[in-house]
């Protein structure tokens, strides 16, 4: 019979930490990777056992399908621990993982600020369903910094940042805008999506909650809808109550797939930032374009915080053309032997196309 080793004691780096955490072959035969747990009932032996069965010490504890199972539990143990958070969470899409997190902290009379270069869906649910709700949102400049402090109000509840912002690409100065929050009591939620737990360490900037579409580099392969929520200590209860609450769960299918493809995260990344820099670069030497927006060049907006707080670039940037007919842009895209078009990104091959 296989012994669990404890490795409480070993100085270990992201890339061994992503391949040794969240498994147990002790507890399956031996086997490498935990099987797919499908489940919705859970049996318990006898009545005693049903009755107790929600230990609020055991957060992994496996008691309805709904709640988790140990092929969810793993991925959500390694993601936490990537980005070095408390807690994680996982939804059925990035968008669920947005609205399930700003829900948490806000109610009707709150007030949210929200950076202006969120994923445009997130802004859908914002103008559409919380201003339903009577909160009030506000959009702020993503260059603002500690600057911020200036249109918190009493009932300011939440500040929400994306870095680097959708399409666009500026990177904020988390670090200040999680200084001025936690002075006024303010949640700070991120939208880690592009760095991903891999490039940025969003909690030891101070951040409280991270979400991620693990739809794009978390699986990494085009065939996954996923969210993840990751949380501090401080606020990992209240966001797993409402999870709960709304009763969000993400397949046992699913989150195998997605935490065989977070073992090489890492690497994957490292490949994409080389290709995405290459392609950045040359870009930046066509005629053709106005402007590459990415923020591993020099002079791009909050580039110096881009080098200060993140440890690499992922493969996704924008570039601005100059004006040209739109016939033309189309006879390009359309040209285009190896990109294809669609939505969504984070691939091992790659698409995208916004006007
Ligand atoms: C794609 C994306 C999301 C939403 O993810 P889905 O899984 O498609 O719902 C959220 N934030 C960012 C930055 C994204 O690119």
């Amino acid at each position: 019979m296989l012994v669990k080793k404890s490795t409480e004691t070993l100085n270990l780096g992201d890339k061994t930490r992503a391949i040794i955490k969240g498994r147990a072959p002790e507890d399956h035969h031996g086997v490498v990777n935990t099987p797919v747990y499908r489940a919705s009932t859970i049996l318990h032996p006898t009545v005693e056992a049903f009755e107790q069965r929600h230990d609020p010490t055991n957060k992994h504890r496996v008691v309805y399908g709904l709640l988790g199972t140990p092929s969810t539990f793993d991925l959500e143990e390694v993601v936490a621990d990537l980005e070095g958070g408390y807690d994680a969470v996982l939804l059925p899409s990035g968008l669920a993982a947005i609205t399930t997190a700003l829900t948490t902290f806000l109610s009707p009379g709150d007030h949210l600020l929200i950076a202006d270069t969120v994923y445009w869906p997130n802004r859908m649910f914002c103008d559409e369903h919380l201003k339903r709700l009577q909160v009030e949102v506000e959009y702020y400049d993503p260059t603002l910094g500690a600057g911020i402090e200036t249109l918190i109000k009493a009932n300011t509840k939440v500040i929400f940042l994306e870095s680097p912002g959708s399409l666009t690409f500026e990177v904020q100065d988390i670090p200040a805008i999680t200084e001025v929050a936690k002075r006024h009591h303010v949640v700070t939620i991120l939208d880690n999506t592009w760095a991903t737990p891999a490039f940025l360490k969003s909690f030891s900037l101070g951040i409280d909650v991270s979400i991620h579409a693990a739809t794009k580099y978390l699986s990494g392969h085009s065939d996954i809808m996923m969210g993840i929520i990751i949380s501090a200590e401080h606020v990992a209860a209240d966001v797993r109550r409402n999870h709960r609450l709304f009763g969000q769960t993400a397949s046992p299918d699913d989150a195998y797939t997605t935490l065989r493809s977070v073992r090489t995260l890492a690497t994957r990344l490292k490949a994409h930032e080389a290709a995405g820099m290459a392609l950045a670069q040359w870009l930046s030497a066509r005629d053709e374009v106005e402007r590459v927006l990415h923020p591993a060049l020099p002079g791009h907006p909050g580039h110096d915080f881009f080098k200060r707080d993140y440890l690499g670039a992922s493969g996704l940037f924008g570039i601005i053309l100059k004006p040209q007919p739109r016939e033309r842009m189309i006879n390009m895209v359309n040209g285009m032997r190896l990109f294809g078009i669609g939505a969504s990104w984070g691939g091992y091959e790659e698409s995208g196309w916004q006007s």
